[in-house]
């Protein structure tokens, strides 16, 4: 019987473990300080911003949120983070992506300071990863290492195959694997036979961003599953699409109206020795690793 990888157990082992060095930052001046750039309205950015400003509540430490007009330009973001950077009560500063499509993202995220680079997205820090130097590491790669961690599944000597190759996620998680030891292969749109590259995974992570895309035939009877997508199946033809011959499903979908799917068959997973559920597995490692990043940066700006 497949094991089911909690994420909402891990993420609050390592929250209950952030209070105590919360408190000893607080204790030497001043909270942890997390500033939070959501630009214009977009309603998946709101709920996801909201639920990060109430986790540093909930832990103590202060956010702050700056919410400039959908019409703003790259100078004028770029004047906010400038002065982010200089504030010393400001520990990590996150911009909240998507930008606008007339902002440069890029330039965007090469001007926060590296030392407050709370996502691990700028080139400096992904250059650290690769190199194994410390610094901030994306938070959800991260927190898969944690999932895998505190499940206390081996990586060294493991085959990990990482489907999926961007920036925040895929290319983050294969050098974390790599450097817990696996042998890593990294696919992409352009992969041929990915279904055979999928099957010689022990470890199998999927990022893709395309709901149930990774059937049972493709995974490794007795492999472990991580599964990172977030889709939301909106419509009947999608839930079809997705849950053909799985009536089950296709009833929750028209029950609910809507439904949350990984990028792995939900219904084909018995067979793994362990997964991530969507939602509840790797979902709520993202925040609990900004609140470690946030923490981590606090600590070493106050020489901790
Ligand atoms: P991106 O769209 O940036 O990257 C998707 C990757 O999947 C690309 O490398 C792409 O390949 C690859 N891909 C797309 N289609 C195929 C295919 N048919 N076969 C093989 N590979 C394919 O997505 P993200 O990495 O940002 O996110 C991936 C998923 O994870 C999404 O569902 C997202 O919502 C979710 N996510 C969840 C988080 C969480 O906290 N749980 C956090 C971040 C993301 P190519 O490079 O060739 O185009």
């Amino acid at each position: 019987m497949a094991r089911i990888l909690d994420g909402k157990w891990v993420r609050d082992q390592i929250l209950a473990e952030l209070q105590p060095r919360v408190e000893a930052i607080v204790k030497v001046g001043r909270p942890p300080g997390l500033a939070v750039v959501l630009v214009g309205e977009n309603p998946a950015s709101e709920i996801y911003v909201r639920n990060k400003v109430r986790s540093c509540e909930e832990l103590g430490i202060y956010s702050e949120k700056l919410t400039p007009a959908e019409t703003i330009s790259t100078e004028e973001l770029l004047a906010i983070v400038c002065a982010l950077n200089a504030r010393p009560e400001i520990d990590g500063i996150l911009v909240q992506m998507p930008l606008p499509r007339q902002v440069d993202s890029r330039k965007i995220l090469l001007a926060i300071a590296p030392e407050k680079d709370v996502d691990g997205f700028h080139p400096v820090s992904m250059g650290n990863l690769v190199s194994g130097n410390p610094g901030p590491r994306a938070c959800t790669p991260s927190g898969i290492m944690q999932i895998l961690k505190r499940y206390e599944i081996p990586v060294a000597g493991k085959k990990a195959v990482v489907v999926g190759r961007s920036d925040i996620v895929g290319k983050p998680m294969a050098m974390m694997l790599l450097h817990a030891h696996a042998t890593v292969t990294i696919c992409h749109s352009r992969t041929s036979n990915l279904e055979n590259e999928c099957r010689q995974a022990d470890i199998l992570v999927a990022a893709i961003g395309r709901p149930a895309f990774v059937r049972g035939s493709s995974i490794k009877p007795g492999a472990v599953v991580i599964d990172v997508g977030m889709n939301r199946l909106a419509t009947r033809a999608e839930a079809e699409a997705a849950f053909g011959g799985y009536p089950e499903k296709l009833a929750d979908f028209e029950r609910k109206g809507s439904l949350l799917v990984g990028d792995v068959h939900p219904m084909e997973v018995a067979h793994t020795e362990a997964y991530t559920p969507v939602p509840g597995g790797v979902g709520p490692l993202t925040i609990a690793m900004l609140m470690a990043n946030t923490v981590t940066l606090a600590e070493s700006h106050l020489g901790l």
